[in-house]
């Protein structure tokens, strides 16, 4: 558990491409933030779903990949230093008594900030869980879906299932920590890059690890402790491989989790928000990007571009009422260039 606490003007949800674009506009009006992803890295769905396909509907720029769209984001928004609070979910949120919100993630971290602003896309991305009898007395002590820290699994027995980039990275990245690595795949071909597959054939060769086509069709342990996993195969017929730990890497699916139970309202899963502010039902708390609605909204990233600048703009008068907010063009403001860093 990480347990920290830290203070801010706003905390944002969700590190996808909106997210990233409202450090950015709140970035210019002097507001500092954090932010809060369930994924290991920022760009949401363009980072997760598609990093490598070409985007044509960004303004003034003609294509962009999912990925370089997001590295752009990250460096527009560097100069106002967002803190990026990683592989942690946005799991509770309370008002104080100082009227500021307390945002607790699923790590025990605790960030306070006068505005929240809820960037979640379509929900967080949740690991698919594999339909294995009893896996759920597993999870978090043999079951794990996440690496969080390689250490954890320093001197263990490891089985890694899946045929996709976050199998074949973890069984390269772990094999050098783990006590041994069994790769589990139903098929001897993967979707993951090349390269990797390759390595991990090169090591399968050197005897480093073993590489099994076969389906998990059970586990085997007591009191949430696997001893081993048992595996299928036309070929093979049935047998089970010793262990102490699998990591299942089946993909990631989309859910709303615990934002629905933060009290704003909701219409069909989305956020309703006023399209002048962006606010939710809840003062001080927004929703911008793909888990708002309002009557005309489009999913698509401009929009939340642009829903984000209207936010700031709320978001100020929040955390500094007694000031006055003038409007600035970024071409003639020193002010906003000196916030950039560019005077
Ligand atoms: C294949 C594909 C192609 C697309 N092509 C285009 C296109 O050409 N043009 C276009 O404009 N749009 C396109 N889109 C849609 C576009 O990707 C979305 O509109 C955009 O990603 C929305 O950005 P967002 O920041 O609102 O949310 P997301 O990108 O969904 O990011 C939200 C982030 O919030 C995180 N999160 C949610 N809840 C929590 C929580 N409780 N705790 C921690 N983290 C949380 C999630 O993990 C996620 O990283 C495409 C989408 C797909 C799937």
């Amino acid at each position: 558990m990480t347990e920290q606490r830290v203070t801010t003007d706003v905390v944002i949800i969700g590190a996808g491409p909106v997210g990233l674009f409202a450090v950015f506009e709140l970035g210019l009006l002097g507001l500092k933030t954090h932010l809060v992803d369930i994924l290991d890295k920022p760009g949401g769905q363009c980072a997760e779903l598609y990093p490598e396909k070409p985007i044509y509907d960004i303004p003034a720029l003609p294509v962009v990949t999912g990925g370089e769209l997001v590295e752009r984001l990250m460096e527009q928004a560097a100069p106002f230093e967002p803190q990026y609070h990683l592989g942690q979910m946005a799991e509770k949120l309370e008002k104080l008594d100082n009227g500021n919100w307390l945002l607790t993630t699923d790590e025990g971290m605790e960030v306070e900030a006068r505005v929240i602003v809820v960037a979640a896309g379509g929900g967080s991305f949740v690991p698919k869980k594999p339909p294995i009898p009893g896996i759920d007395g597993y999870e978090g002590s043999s079951v794990f879906y996440a690496v969080r820290k390689m250490e954890t699994f320093r001197g263990k027995h490891l089985v890694i299932a899946g045929g996709g980039d976050s199998a074949l990275d973890w069984t390269l990245n772990l094999q050098p920590v783990a006590a041994s690595v069994t790769l589990v795949h139903r098929r001897p071909d993967f979707r993951a890059a090349p390269d990797s597959v390759e390595k991990m054939r090169a090591l399968a060769e050197a005897g480093k690890i073993k590489f099994q086509v076969a389906q998990i069709a059970g586990l085997e342990g007591e009191g949430g402790q696997l001893s081993g996993v048992k595996l299928k195969s036309p070929e093979q017929g049935e047998w089970v491989e010793p262990c102490d730990t699998l990591l299942p890497f089946y993909g990631l699916t989309m859910k709303l989790g615990p934002i629905a139970d933060f009290g704003l309202n909701l219409n069909e899963n989305l956020i309703a928000v006023d399209t002048e502010k962006f606010e939710t039902s809840v003062p001080q708390i927004f929703a911008i990007g793909d888990i708002n609605t309002y009557p005309g909204k489009l999913k698509l990233i401009l929009s939340g571009f642009h829903e984000a600048a209207l936010m700031a703009q709320q978001a100020f008068h929040y955390v500094y009422p007694d000031k006055k907010l003038r409007f600035q063009y970024t071409t003639s403001s020193s002010e906003l260039q000196q916030r950039l860093k560019v005077a």
